[in-house]
C-alpha cells in the first residue's frame, strides 16, 4: 500500500496498516520499537558548535589579536619573559570569557529544551502528554484547539475541527476538518481534509489522528530540508552597549596614543612606550561587556526558571522591567482553579452543597436542613447534565472513578481536564450520578466544544430507546438567551418574563458571592436533528438550573498584588466571568476598591471607541464577560497611554493579543501551543505571583548590568588617567606594561562577573519601573562613573608621585602605585552594588562569588609582588607593612568616603525621590 497517501483511504485502513487501536494507542514497548526504527520526530538540525571553537573565537578579538602582535614584537626584540606573561595573560583572559560565553549558550540551548514542544497521545490505553519528538507512526494524536500539530496523521475522529494551515499552503482561513471522507490520490495539500500535518495548528474543536508521518517524511520536513539553528538576537541593551563599547574603544585609542607619543618625545624608550601604549588600550577598552551582559542575562533567566518563569524571547527581560501594568487572567491566574460546587439553583429552590476539593464526599442541603437530591428532579437533571456534557475525569489516586469508590474516604482526588468541569463529576457523584454508570444506557454521539467566544458546550447523546438529546451548559446569560422553556422537576413549561427574572436573581445572588456560575439546559432532538448537530441546534433548550462554585484567591496572589502597588505597577482582571464574581475576587484580591476602581463587561467595551477605551483604560481594573479579541483592544488602549503591559493568555485566540503585549505570557499548564508559541515568556505554574517574581527578576538583572557597567567604566577611567596625568606631568611611566595587563586581569575579571550574579537590593520593588527609552546611564549613573573613576586615578597618581620623588625608587613607586589601583578597583566593587544602599545595608558577605572574587584578586595580587619568580617578571619590589597601610588608607579611603557618604544622604524621604517615568 503507499503509505504517504493516506487521504485517499478510510481511516480504519489507516490504522490497521499502523498496527495501532485508537481507544488504547500503542504500548510503550511499541513506541520504543518504532522510535529505533524511524528515529525521533525531529527535523534534522546542524550539529551545534563544539566547545573548542568557542575558545577559538576568543583569539579574533581585535584587542587580543594586538596583545598578539605585542607578544610577537616582545619575543623578536628579545623580551622573552615579558613575551611570555603577555601570552599567559592573554590565555587566561580568553580561558575566563571562554567560561562566560559557553555558560552563557549552554544556558540559551538549556532554555530551548524547556519550551519544546509536545503532544497528546494515547498509549498504553491512557491520554499522556509526551515532548512531540518521541512521537511515532501509528501513535494516536488528541487534538483541541490551540495544539500545534507536530506531525502529519490521518483523521479518525473530528468535533467540529478546524486547522490552520498557512504555514503549508498559505491559505490563513482555518480549514474545517473531517475524518469519515476520502479524497483523490491527486488531490492538493489544501483539499486533503481527513489529514492534519506538522507545522499547522488547530484553531477549533477536537479530534484525533493517527500518526503517519514524522520527522523528515513529514510534508514540512519535504519542504524544510535542513533546519538551520536559528541566530539569537541581540537584545536592544546589548546592541546600545556594543554602540557604546565602539565609541569608547576609539575614545581610549586616542588617549593611549596620546600617552604613547609624549613618552617618546620625552625620550622612554620607543619599545616600552609601543607596549604602554597597548597594554593601556587593552585594559581600558572595556571589551568584556558584551558578554557579562549576555552572562548576566542569561543567568537571569535560569534564576527566572527557578521560580517557574521560562523566557522564550531575551530582550523579554530587559522589558519586565519597564512593565507599568500586568492584566492577567482570573481563573487559574488570579484563583487557584480547584472548584467545588457551593450552591445549586433547580426547580425554583436553592440547594447547597458541603465538601472539599475533589473529594467525592459530600452533602446536600436545602434551607439548612440535609436533603435526599433523589428527591428532587430538577436537581438531579441539572447534575446528571453537568456530568455528561463534559470531558474531565475524576480520579482516586490516579485511577478514574465509578461508583465502587463512592464510599471511600480519603485523599488523593485529582481532575485531568477542565477543573469547572472535573467539579461538576464530582458534584453529580455526591448525588450517586455516575457518568460511567449512566454512559451503559446512553452514548455521545455529538458534541460542540467549549469555546471562550461561545461561553458554552453542547454534547448530543443517545438514549437507550434511541431518542437523542441535546446537553448544554455554560454561562447563564448565554444559556438562558437560547431557552424557551423551563423544566420545574414534572414537565417543561414556557419561560415566562417572571421564571427569567428569578433565574436572573438567583445567578447575581450566586456571583456576588464569588461563585463562579454555569448555566444548564437541554432539548429533545429529532432523529434528523440529530445527524449534523452545529451551533444552530442550540436553540429553544429547556432551562434546569445554575450551578454556582468557589474556586478561591491564590494566597501569594494577593501578596503578589500588594508588591506590584508598591512598585508602582497596576494590575488589571480580564476574564470571560461573570461581573459580579469578577469583582468579588477582584476585592477579595485588594486589587478592586469601589470608590476608585472601574469594572468594564465586553458588552459596555463593545460601545466605546478607542480613544473612549484609552481615556477610561487607566481606571478599569476588572474587565468581566470579555472573549480574548477584547484584550487586544486593552492592550492597545494601555499601551497608547504610554503603559508598557504585560498580558496573559491561554487560548488560541488569546495569540493575537499576547503578541501585541510588550511581554506577552502564556499558561504552561492551561495554554495551548499557539498562545505558547506567541509569547515571550510562559509560566510553568500558571501563577500570577511568577509574573511579579519575574517582573523583580528583570529589574535585577538591569540593575546588575548597570553595576557592572559602573564598575568597569569607572575603573578603566581610573587606569587612563592615572597614565594620562603621569605623562602630562612628565612623570615616568607609573605602571609597566605587564602591570598594566595584570590590573586588567585582576580587576575585571572575577568581580566583575560576580557582580553579574548580584542579588537584587531589597528595595528593587519599592521602586517605580523604569522608562524603556532610558539611557543605561541616567539617574546620575555617569556622574557617579566619572568621579570615582577620577579618584582611583588621582590616587594612583599621588601614591606614585610621593613615593617616587620622596624616596626616588622607582620600582617601590610603580609597586604601590601598582596595587593602589588593584585595591582602588577592590573596594569600589562594593560599592557597585547598590546606587542607593550602602555596602553596610546590603551587607558584605550577600554575594558569596563576590567575596570569594575579591579574595581570589588580593591573593594574586600579593603573588606578584612576594614570589620571587613572579617579582621578577612584574618587575615588583616587596612592600613593608607601613607601604601597605599608605596603599589600603589611600585606596580605602574612596570606599569609606562613598560609605559615609551613603550614611548622610540616607534619608528615607529622598531615597526614591527621582521619578523614572
Ligand atoms: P479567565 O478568562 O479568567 O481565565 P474564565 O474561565 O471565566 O476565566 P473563559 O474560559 O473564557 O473564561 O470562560 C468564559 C465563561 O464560559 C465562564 O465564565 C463560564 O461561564 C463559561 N465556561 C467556562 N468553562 C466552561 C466549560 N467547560 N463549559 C461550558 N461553559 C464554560
Amino acid at each position: 500500500m503507499n503509505s504517504d497517501k493516506w487521504y485517499a483511504r478510510t481511516a480504519d485502513e489507516a490504522i490497521a496498516f499502523w498496527q495501532t487501536n485508537p481507544y488504547d494507542g500503542l504500548s510503550s514497548s511499541e513506541v520504543k520499537a518504532r522510535l529505533n526504527k524511524f528515529g525521533f520526530n525531529q527535523m534534522a538540525e546542524k550539529p551545534p558548535e563544539p566547545w573548542w571553537k568557542y575558545f577559538l573565537a576568543q583569539f579574533q578579538d581585535f584587542m587580543v589579536l594586538v596583545l598578539l602582535a605585542a607578544t610577537l614584537i616582545s619575543a623578536f626584540l628579545g623580551e622573552y619573559s615579558d613575551a611570555i606573561t603577555i601570552l599567559a595573560i592573554v590565555i587566561i583572559n580568553a580561558i575566563l570569557g571562554f567560561i562566560q560565553e559557553y555558560r552563557a549558550e549552554r544556558s540559551m540551548q538549556a532554555l530551548k529544551q524547556l519550551a519544546a514542544p509536545t503532544a497528546r497521545v494515547i498509549r498504553n490505553g491512557m491520554i499522556q502528554q509526551v515532548a512531540a519528538r518521541e512521537l511515532v507512526p501509528g501513535d494516536i494524536l488528541v487534538l483541541e484547539a490551540g495544539d500545534k500539530i507536530a506531525a502529519d496523521g490521518r483523521l479518525i475522529d473530528d468535533h467540529n475541527l478546524e486547522v490552520e494551515e498557512a504555514a503549508l499552503t498559505g491559505e490563513s482561513l482555518p480549514v474545517r476538518k473531517v475524518a469519515n471522507r476520502q479524497f483523490g490520490e491527486n488531490a492538493p495539500l489544501g483539499d486533503r481534509k481527513n489529514m492534519i500535518y506538522a507545522g499547522t495548528s488547530v484553531t477549533r474543536g477536537r479530534g484525533k489522528a493517527v500518526v503517519c508521518a514524522t520527522g523528515m517524511r513529514t510534508e514540512v520536513g519535504h519542504i524544510a530540508g535542513l533546519i538551520q539553528a536559528s541566530e539569537e538576537a541581540d537584545t536592544p541593551l546589548e546592541r546600545r552597549l556594543e554602540n557604546l563599547g565602539r565609541w569608547l574603544v576609539w575614545g581610549c585609542l586616542a588617549i593611549c596614543f596620546v600617552v604613547m607619543v609624549t613618552g617618546i618625545f620625552k625620550g622612554e624608550p620607543l619599545f616600552l612606550m609601543l607596549m604602554s601604549g597597548i597594554s593601556l588600550a587593552v585594559a581600558a577598552i572595556p571589551e568584556g561587556l558584551p558578554a557579562i551582559v549576555t552572562v548576566s542575562l542569561a543567568l537571569g533567566v535560569q534564576r527566572m526558571i527557578k521560580r517557574n518563569a521560562i523566557v522564550r524571547k531575551l530582550p523579554a527581560v530587559e522589558t519586565l522591567g519597564c512593565t507599568t501594568v500586568i492584566c492577567s487572567d482570573k481563573t487559574g491566574t488570579l484563583t487557584q482553579n480547584a472548584m467545588t460546587v457551593r450552591r445549586i439553583y433547580a426547580g425554583g429552590q436553592l440547594f447547597d452543597v458541603s465538601g472539599t476539593g475533589y473529594d467525592i464526599k459530600g452533602e446536600f442541603f436545602l434551607n439548612g436542613q440535609e436533603f435526599d437530591p433523589k428527591k428532587d428532579k430538577s436537581l438531579q437533571q441539572c447534575l446528571l447534565i453537568g456530568t455528561l456534557c463534559n470531558n474531565s475525569v475524576v480520579k482516586q489516586n490516579n485511577v478514574s472513578i465509578t461508583g465502587l469508590w463512592r464510599r471511600k474516604n480519603g485523599s488523593g482526588w485529582t481532575v485531568e481536564g477542565d477543573p469547572t468541569e472535573g467539579a461538576l463529576v464530582v458534584a453529580a457523584a455526591k448525588a450517586g450520578i455516575w457518568r460511567e454508570t449512566v454512559e451503559r444506557m446512553q452514548s455521545r454521539t455529538a458534541e460542540i466544544p467549549f469555546e471562550s467566544e461561545r461561553r458554552r458546550m453542547s454534547v448530543v447523546y443517545r438514549m437507550a430507546d434511541g431518542s437523542h438529546a441535546l446537553y448544554v451548559k455554560g454561562a447563564p446569560d448565554t444559556v438562558l438567551e437560547l431557552c424557551r422553556y423551563y423544566y420545574n422537576g414534572t414537565t417543561e413549561v414556557p419561560l415566562t418574563p417572571e421564571l427569567v427574572a428569578s433565574i436572573t436573581l438567583a445567578n447575581e445572588s450566586m456571583t456576588s458571592q464569588a461563585l463562579r456560575v454555569l448555566a444548564v439546559a437541554y432539548r429533545n432532538l429529532s432523529p434528523a436533528e440529530a445527524v449534523n448537530v452545529s451551533d444552530a441546534d442550540e436553540r429553544e433548550l429547556v432551562f434546569v438550573g445554575l450551578i454556582g462554585m468557589i474556586d478561591p484567591p491564590r494566597e501569594e496572589a494577593k501578596r503578589a498584588i500588594a508588591l506590584c502597588k508598591q512598585a508602582g505597577i497596576k494590575t488589571v482582571m480580564i476574564t470571560g466571568d461573570h461581573r459580579n464574581t469578577a469583582i468579588a475576587i477582584a476585592k477579595e484580591l485588594q486589587m478592586y476598591k469601589d470608590d476608585s476602581d472601574k469594572a468594564l463587561t465586553g458588552a459596555e467595551l463593545d460601545a466605546l471607541s478607542d480613544v473612549q477605551l484609552a481615556k477610561i483604560a487607566n481606571q478599569v481594573s476588572v474587565y468581566a464577560r470579555v472573549s480574548p479579541a477584547h484584550k487586544l483592544q486593552i492592550v492597545r488602549a494601555l499601551r497608547q497611554n504610554g503603559h508598557i503591559v504585560a498580558m496573559t493568555g491561554d487560548g488560541v485566540n488569546d495569540a493575537p493579543a499576547i503578541k501585541e503585549a510588550d511581554i506577552g505570557i502564556a499558561m504552561g499548564i492551561t495554554g495551548t501551543d499557539v498562545s505558547k508559541e506567541a509569547s515571550s515568556m510562559v509560566l510553568l505554574d500558571d501563577n500570577f505571583a511568577t509574573i511579579v517574581g519575574a517582573v523583580e527578576e528583570g529589574r535585577g538583572i538591569y540593575d546588575n548590568i548597570r553595576k557592572f557597567i559602573r564598575y568597569l567604566l569607572s575603573c578603566n577611567i581610573g587606569e587612563v588617567l592615572t597614565m594620562f596625568i603621569a605623562a602630562l606631568a612628565g612623570m615616568p611611566l607609573p605602571l609597566l606594561p605587564v602591570q598594566i595587563l595584570w590590573v586588567n586581569l585582576v580587576t575585571d575579571g572575577l568581580p566583575a562577573m560576580a557582580l553579574g550574579v548580584d542579588p537584587s537590593d531589597p528595595d528593587i520593588m519599592n521602586r517605580p519601573p523604569r522608562h524603556p527609552a532610558e539611557s543605561i546611564f541616567s539617574r546620575g549613573l555617569i556622574r557617579k562613573i566619572v568621579t570615582r573613576g577620577i579618584q582611583i586615578g588621582l590616587s594612583t597618581v599621588l601614591v606614585f608621585a610621593a613615593v617616587y620623588y620622596w624616596k626616588g625608587d622607582l620600582p617601590l613607586a610603580r609597586t604601590m602605585a601598582f596595587s593602589t589601583l588593584v585595591f582602588c578597583q577592590l573596594f569600589h566593587v562594593f560599592d557597585c552594588r547598590s546606587e542607593v544602599l550602602t555596602i553596610h545595608e546590603i551587607g558584605i558577605l550577600t554575594n558569596k562569588f563576590l567575596v570569594l572574587a575579591v579574595c581570589c584578586s588580593i591573593t594574586m595580587q600579593l603573588a606578584v609582588i612576594y614570589i620571587p619568580i613572579l617579582r621578577g617578571i612584574f618587575e615588583t619590589a616587596p612592600l613593608s607593612l607601613i607601604d601597605w597601610v599608605c596603599v589600603l588608607v589611600v585606596s580605602g579611603w574612596t570606599f569609606i568616603l562613598s560609605t559615609l557618604r551613603h550614611f548622610l544622604r540616607r534619608s528615607p524621604g529622598r531615597r526614591y525621590a527621582v521619578s523614572y517615568r
